[in-house]
């Protein structure tokens, strides 16, 4: 397999004007390819610049093409997600099912882990019910709304993918997503993003991959206490129990403000830097015209992104998230 790196194609041209772009690039007619990354490139014509993979080996190239492309192409090593140091755990019990609490009961139960995952609120598609009542009545279910429930605040998160971390598992993420429905642009578009709606199903998917493999999920079930020696968990008492095993692991998210209380009791809250801000409303037209010179119905809805750091770099300001020709929801 190959990377073949920086392959422009303008904005309007379809994809089977990117697969003459390769053949011509490689001088081959006989192979498939998928694509491994896209983004748009706006600084002067207006171009996707893509990157794909090649079902050839480099020894199947031209010499002679290998030394034109120079960097632009590369035998590709795929990379496995290895999950270390679990050692000795046999058990483990996870609070939360967000995110956090999601991928790590994932990854743990595939690795053969018999994992209990405890979560204060409902199932999705009961959670969503709730929310739908809070919206209609004005009656909010303490542990069933927008932050706590199955998925945690990341189901109603609208699924934007953009981390900025160059961390290489992050693709590992996407793979997973992916594997329990998540659209597959999201593995090579440069703002990748799956929508509340699918999301949903994406939760459940997972959740059915983590029964398979053992785990049980305890919805309607909140931590209430610890039993603890030296910052040691001896056992974890809920509502409805107590549980004891090898790992414990609290990913509590941030709203849960009575199980952060418990926690302070114990010592067991670290301070941390946070930052503050504000939402910025935009007409959609005012950005494309800034970004693109142009409106056209065959270009994406345009983001912008600043960075600003004062010269000792104690305080930066900077845009944080963006909803592209979204809607103001109050
Ligand atoms: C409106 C909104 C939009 C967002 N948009 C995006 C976005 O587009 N992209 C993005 O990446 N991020 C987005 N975020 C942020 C993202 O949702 C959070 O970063 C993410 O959900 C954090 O994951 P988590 O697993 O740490 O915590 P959470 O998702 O908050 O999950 C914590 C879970 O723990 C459970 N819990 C808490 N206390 C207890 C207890 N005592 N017992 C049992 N269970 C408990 C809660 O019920 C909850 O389900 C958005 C957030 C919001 C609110």
């Amino acid at each position: 397999m190959i990377i073949l790196r920086n392959i422009k194609v303008p904005y309007d041209k379809d994809e089977k004007f990117l697969r003459g772009k390769i053949e011509k690039e490689l001088n081959k007619k006989d192979f498939d390819y998928k694509i491994y990354k896209k983004s748009l490139d706006a600084r002067r014509e207006i171009n996707y610049v893509y990157q794909v993979l090649v079902d050839l080996d480099l020894k199947d190239i031209d010499k002679k093409v290998v030394k034109r492309l120079k960097n632009n192409i590369d035998e590709f090593q795929e990379e496995k997600l290895e999950v270390k140091n679990i050692n000795d755990i046999k058990t483990a019990v996870v609070v939360g099912s967000g995110p956090a609490g999601l991928f790590a009961a994932y990854l743990l139960s595939k690795e053969g882990v018999k994992v209990t995952l405890i979560e204060r609120g409902k199932a999705v598609d009961e959670r969503v019910k709730d929310i739908d009542a809070l919206h209609e009545n004005g009656r909010l279910d303490e542990n069933s709304n927008v932050q706590f429930g199955e998925g945690g605040a990341g189901t109603f998160s609208d699924g934007k993918l953009t981390s900025r971390s160059k961390d290489k598992r992050v693709s590992h993420i996407f793979d997973i997503f992916v594997e329990n429905g998540a659209p597959e642009d999201i593995l090579y578009e440069q703002k990748p993003h799956i929508g509340t709606d699918i999301l949903r199903d994406v939760i459940k998917n997972m959740r059915r991959e983590i029964e398979s493999h053992g785990a049980i999920y305890k919805f309607n079930e909140k931590l209430l206490d610890f039993d603890i020696e030296d910052k040691k968990i001896n056992k974890i008492i809920t509502d409805k129990g107590e549980y004891v095993a090898d790992a414990y692991i609290l990913a509590l998210g941030n709203s849960a403000r009575d199980t952060f209380s418990m926690l302070d009791k114990y010592n067991l809250l670290e301070q941390k830097p946070f930052a503050v801000g504000f939402r910025i409303e935009h007409k959609r037209k005012d950005i494309e015209k800034a970004q693109y010179g142009m409106i056209s119905d065959k270009l994406p809805a345009a983001t912008y992104q600043l960075n600003v750091t004062d010269k000792n770099e104690a305080h930066s300001v900077y845009t944080f998230c963006m909803c592209p020709g979204g809607y103001v929801v109050n």
